[in-house]
């Protein structure tokens, strides 16, 4: 606007083809701030924690949105048509694949035909995958070591993808992914701080198998590896039996999925004398709101490391 103003400040008058050319350079040089902005590569993801990967390689040449906010489940979400719109328009598309979007994953191999859109996943040997009956588990993100992987995937995708700007995503991504495997040390470490017979971790839905398995606990989900999947009282009463036997102190809540089915588990077995409480809530599938310390990926980490970790060494029962 301050260039409009100048002009009508001159007290001579101007005719109107002058007029017209003067607006004409206002609207270029408007034009030119606007492609400068929109140079930036727009990068659409699905979950945030991809979104965070993202961020963090792609830096000052990205602009990242991820479709699927804080407490958002990713097994049952469907894309809106504003999701369409976001991913058609977008210069990439990065999802999780291992069927995580399960709603999704035909749109995005459909789209891949033809235009840039990837799975982060792609790169982890099968053999690193966990399967469950004739899927594999999708919720790689809990094994910093694989999450390692599709962070090296993200780079690979940035650097093909925008040749120019290669060192700069590198100098980017060794930052973050050497953070990444230095948090991976520091979870063994806290795990350990369990006493032993404690290293059981139930929630909600089966999203923490690849934790147990790179970090030492036992994990028993609720659900299957997608809340899709239907339990029965025979779940139920294994569950149970897992938690009596062992004297487990406290199970846990997940932000993407309804907590009432866990709370009930809480109440029956007080109900039969034992003490449990629950133990806290877990980001699973999706962060905490943006700003927020589990709003970032390293900090949805942290928090539920430190959740669980405080509640199995430490569990009071509840009065
Ligand atoms: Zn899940």
């Amino acid at each position: 606007m301050q260039p409009l103003m100048t002009y009508s400040t001159i007290s001579r008058p101007i005719n109107s083809s002058a007029s017209r050319a003067l607006k004409g350079l206002i609207g270029l040089s408007l034009l030119l701030l606007t492609f400068s902005v929109q140079a930036q590569l727009k990068i659409t993801t699905t979950t945030g924690m991809i979104a965070d990967l993202a961020q963090n390689i792609g830096g000052q040449y990205v602009e990242v949105t991820a479709l699927m906010g804080s407490g958002v489940d990713p097994h049952l979400y469907k894309a809106t048509q504003g999701d369409l719109r976001r991913l058609t328009k977008a210069d990439i598309v990065l999802y999780n694949g291992l069927h995580l979007e399960g709603k999704m994953q035909d749109i995005f191999e459909q789209m891949g035909r033809s235009r840039p859109v990837f799975a982060v996943s792609s790169l982890i040997p099968k053999a690193q995958l966990r399967q469950h009956g004739h899927f594999p588990d999708p919720h790689i993100w809990f094994d910093l070591s694989l999450w390692h992987q599709a962070g090296q995937r993200v780079l690979q995708i940035l650097q093909q993808q925008d040749p120019k700007n290669k060192q700069a995503y590198a100098d980017n991504a060794q930052p973050y992914l050497n953070e990444m495997l230095q948090l991976h040390e520091w979870i063994k470490d806290q795990v350990l701080s369990i006493p032993k017979s404690q290293r059981i971790l139930i929630t909600a839905h089966d999203a923490f198998g690849y934790f147990g398995q790179a970090y030492g606990m036992q994990v028993e989900g609720l659900q299957g590896i997608s809340t899709a999947s239907q339990f029965g009282l025979q779940d139920i009463k294994l569950l149970k039996d897992i938690i009596v036997k062992n004297q487990i102190k406290a199970l846990f809540v997940e932000s993407s999925v309804s907590p009432r089915f866990i709370q009930s588990l809480v109440a029956g077995v007080k109900a039969e004398g034992h003490d449990l409480s629950i133990g806290g809530e877990l980001y699973s599938d999706a962060m905490g709101q943006s700003g927020t310390p589990t709003g970032n990926y390293f900090g949805m980490v942290k928090h539920n490391v430190n959740t669980i970790v405080d509640a199995l060494k430490n569990a009071k029962p509840q009065p």
